[in-house]
């Protein structure tokens, strides 16, 4: 997870666990709230529905339809996960964000999803690789363990490991964008927006021969503009309802806990595989155990939410 600077706020401990690319791309309420991250200004955050925010509408633009109604209508988890790493305005401040984007999804139920169905199966994502150390690493326990994983690839890591993300999908693994770069798209010109999801997209199908139908924009930050950019190339966007915030630890067994802690039927489990992320990998073995023996089914992405993870 690579989070975007707040350096006056920055601890030397927060320092310790994110590396420099990490330092450059913080931000808020998203895939990896920080404690060093202060605060989302109220201006920084999507608002549902604002007009500045609308996209505006052209034939091309115009989002496929959904290839399904919402997989849980009815069902709709609180996003959860806590770290002791993570204090005072950074928590207070990712509480909003989880609440805000709890909102929005309900506005967006075909095609913004936080969580799965209410039965005893959980999905285990991964965002920010591929790399050469920690994705692989990641994908040896899940091979290890029989249970498939779901990534949300950068596409300029894609670039630079087609060999990793083609590893991924080859055993049965969904590799799913991230958008192209690491960057708040809420914040990004509508063309960078598209741009980005294309060509994110465009370098997964060279990689591993597929589109994804899936989007996490970097940091969780998602607004009306993202969504219908994400449809118009046939992507839904899929969040997380259970935030392991495995980047603010720097040992295994507070991100297991914190897992096994919150768990509930049907949670999408955000985790990283990026460069940065070697506690995540370490605390894996145990973290799939824990879940097992709690009575989990740990399965996919599209097994979980029953729709598709690629354009057919
Ligand atoms: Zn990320």
């Amino acid at each position: 997870m690579l989070r975007r600077p707040i350096s006056a706020l920055l601890t030397a401990a927060l320092v310790a666990v994110c590396a420099p690319a990490c330092l450059s791309t913080r931000s808020p309420g998203s895939s990896a709230p920080s404690p060093a991250r202060p605060s989302l200004p109220p201006a920084d955050v999507p608002v549902p529905g604002s007009p500045a925010q609308t996209p505006t509408s052209s034939a091309s633009d115009t989002p496929r339809p959904p290839a399904k109604p919402s997989p849980t209508p009815d069902y709709r988890l609180p996003i959860v996960g806590s770290s002791a790493a993570i204090t005072g305005k950074a928590w207070t401040n990712m509480l909003s964000w989880r609440k805000r984007i709890a909102e929005f999804s309900k506005e967006h139920p075909d095609r913004v999803v936080l969580n799965g169905p209410d039965r005893p199966r959980v999905a285990l994502t991964f965002d920010d690789g591929p790399d050469d150390r920690n994705t692989l690493s990641v994908k040896e326990t899940l091979d290890r363990y029989g249970v498939k994983g779901s990534f949300f690839l950068i596409g300029e890591y894609v670039r630079q490991y087609p060999d990793v993300a083609k590893k991924l999908a080859d055993d049965g693994h969904l590799v799913l964008s991230h958008a192209d770069r690491h960057v708040e798209l809420t914040k990004a010109g509508e063309d960078e927006v598209k741009a980005s999801l294309r060509d994110a997209a465009a370098e997964i199908k060279r990689a591993i021969g597929r589109e994804p139908a899936w989007l996490r924009p970097p940091y969780g930050e998602t607004d009306e503009r993202v969504v219908q950019a994400a449809a118009s190339i046939g992507s839904g966007i899929a969040l997380w309802s259970l935030d392991s915030l495995d980047w603010s630890q720097t040992e295994p067994e507070p991100i297991v806990q914190n897992v096994l802690d919150h768990v509930r039927n049907g949670d999408i489990i955000l985790l990283h595989s990026g460069k940065d992320n070697a506690v995540t990998a370490k605390a894996l073995p145990s973290l799939i155990e824990g879940l097992q023996a709690a009575g989990y089914e740990l399965v996919d992405l599209a097994a979980l939410l029953d729709r598709p993870a690629y354009l057919e």
